[in-house]
């Protein structure tokens, strides 16, 4: 489930988030050429193309009395970000000392993602590099983490012969008895899957945060079986986190000064974890509204929707609540029916335009956002036309848009023949994203005149006497420092915009509640 974002001028970037498929950021400024080469990038739900290679920062002093010290570079979705929080959190209540320099580590931990070719190639290709430094440092050991370890296996170190340790999504609680065993000089494999393993108890490392948003897993897998999609073989079967563990890990977030998160799952709606000393189920509603019930101040957002299991119970949720925001990822990766009967969505193109209806009924200005592939096995122009119909539809503000890349052991790798050629995958790509910046570059222009409540994340990265923040609906705003800092709230009147960013000024007094 993959997305794309426009261009935003106050990061810089061309940011790619998706839902767990692959997604594409690219930008509006962009030259043809460059437009091109982004068309081939592709990630993972939430996967913010700037983050892509991040490494692990330290909080602390790595002064003295530590085992070994580790480096983390993470790849991917947010989930895999989000587990890289929790593998620094395990290296570090056992006595390992974090780096963000891989030259100086003893121990360097690659979190990988699977989602297509090229997320796997440049994993490999940055293990060449360490492979310069392992030859100076013969003791160094290197551990390859997240999706592509659970989707190679032990054939990963046949293949990569550097790599000492590999260790699957489900499996991270065993890192340090495999850094042991790897001392010795062994090969050290876990890549079992679990069915209950949700790492509640582990209080996450934060990894390069800002200090205002944060993202917390609320559960771990995938039931669904998307035809094109290798979650359910790399992070295994669906399970909920213990709700006491999720609203425990919000507050102490907030109590740091958090103001702002996002409850992640592969498909949150269908969370589902049972109190068994109250007796009651909590569903996803119910388990939001305890989190926006920690703090008003406390914005909450959530991704993914699936369409088929999205409740009006959730939308009314949304409603009740001012600080969760009006904005919904809701992933449809096709217009026609038919194809998405191949991909295995459970829903039909008119079952997923009634749910959009729905939105828009209850939460009139609700942000929509999907993801959509182009080039699907048997995707005929007709599909296409559908798909181009239905975000004329839609009118999305954010999409995460990208070309079907098959993936070794999928349902469709199995059971369909990958037949429509690059070149008309990449033209229909770029067909939804002409029509796209449409209505993205519409999407902001309505808002020019309006006044929005900011949560300020930080100084702008082309403007140091700016701040940068998002609205409700998750639309980037700029507007003058003045005194203000980040994490607190502030109106601001939108003057104007560009393409990815809204131009405003602020003009209430700060810190509003
Ligand atoms: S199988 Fe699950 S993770 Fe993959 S696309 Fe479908 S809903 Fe998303």
């Amino acid at each position: 489930m993959p997305e794309i974002h426009l261009y935003d001028p106050v990061l810089g970037i061309s940011s790619l988030s998706c839902h767990h498929g692959t997604i594409i950021q690219f930008s509006y400024l962009c030259p043809p050429k460059k437009l091109e080469r982004m068309l081939d990038l592709v990630t993972d739900r939430t996967h913010d193309e700037a983050r892509q290679g991040e490494a692990f920062t330290p909080l602390f002093n790595k002064a003295g009395g530590f085992k070994k010290l580790f480096y983390i570079e993470s790849y991917g979705c947010a989930m895999n970000f989000a587990d890289s929080e929790v593998v620094a959190s395990i290296l570090l209540d056992n006595g390992f000392a974090a780096t963000a320099h891989y030259k100086e580590a003893d121990l360097i931990f690659i979190n990988t993602c699977s989602i297509r070719e090229k997320a796997e190639t440049t994993v490999r290709k940055r293990l060449t590099e360490f492979r310069v430094l392992k030859r100076e440092k013969p003791g160094m050991l290197i551990g390859v983490l997240g999706c592509m370890a659970e989707r190679l296996k032990a054939k990963f170190i046949e293949e990569e012969k550097l790599v000492d340790i590999v260790v699957g999504p489900d499996a991270y609680r065993s890192l340090p008895a495999l850094v042991e065993e790897a001392e010795t000089g062994q090969k050290a494999v876990n890549v079992l899957l679990s069915r209950d393993e949700t790492y509640a108890d582990i209080a996450p490392i934060r990894l390069n945060s800002n200090g205002v948003t944060a993202f917390v897993s609320i559960m771990r897998g995938c039931n669904n079986m998307c035809s094109f999609c290798v979650v359910p073989f790399t992070r295994g079967r669906e399970r909920s986190r213990d709700a006491h563990s999720i609203i425990n890990e919000c507050k102490v977030l907030f109590e740091q000064g958090y103001r702002e998160v996002t409850l992640l799952g592969q498909n949150v709606d269908s969370y589902y974890w049972i109190d068994e000393q109250k007796e009651e189920t909590v569903t996803f509603a119910r388990l939001m509204e305890e989190v926006a019930l920690i703090s008003p101040l406390l914005r909450v957002r959530f991704s993914t929707s699936h369409p088929k299991d999205i409740t009006d119970e959730v939308l009314h949720t949304i409603v009740k609540y001012e600080n969760i925001c009006n904005y919904i990822h809701l992933p449809v990766q096709s217009g026609s029916s038919r194809v998405l009967q191949m991909m295995n969505r459970t829903y039909s193109r008119e079952w997923y335009i009634a749910k959009v209806d729905r939105i828009r009924e209850l939460i009139p200005d609700c942000g929509i956002s999907t993801d959509m592939i182009t080039g699907f096995c048997t995707e005929t122009e007709e599909d296409h036309q559908q798909s181009l119909s239905l975000m004329e539809y839609c009118r999305y503000d954010l999409a995460y848009l990208y070309f079907y890349s098959e993936r070794p052991g999928t349902l469709a790798a199995r059971r369909f023949e990958d037949d429509v050629p690059l070149d008309i995958k990449k033209r229909r790509l770029q067909e939804l994203v002409d029509l796209y910046r449409i209505h993205s570059l519409r999407a902001m222009q309505k808002e020019v005149g309006k006044t929005f409540k900011v949560l300020v994340e930080g100084v702008s990265k082309k403007n140091e006497d700016e701040l940068f923040g998002r609205t409700d609906q998750n639309k980037v705003v700029v507007f003058p420092k003045g005194s203000l800092k980040k994490g607190e709230y502030v109106n601001v009147y939108i003057k104007s915009c560009t393409a990815g960013t809204l131009i405003g000024t602020q003009i209430i007094e700060k810190n509003l509640k």
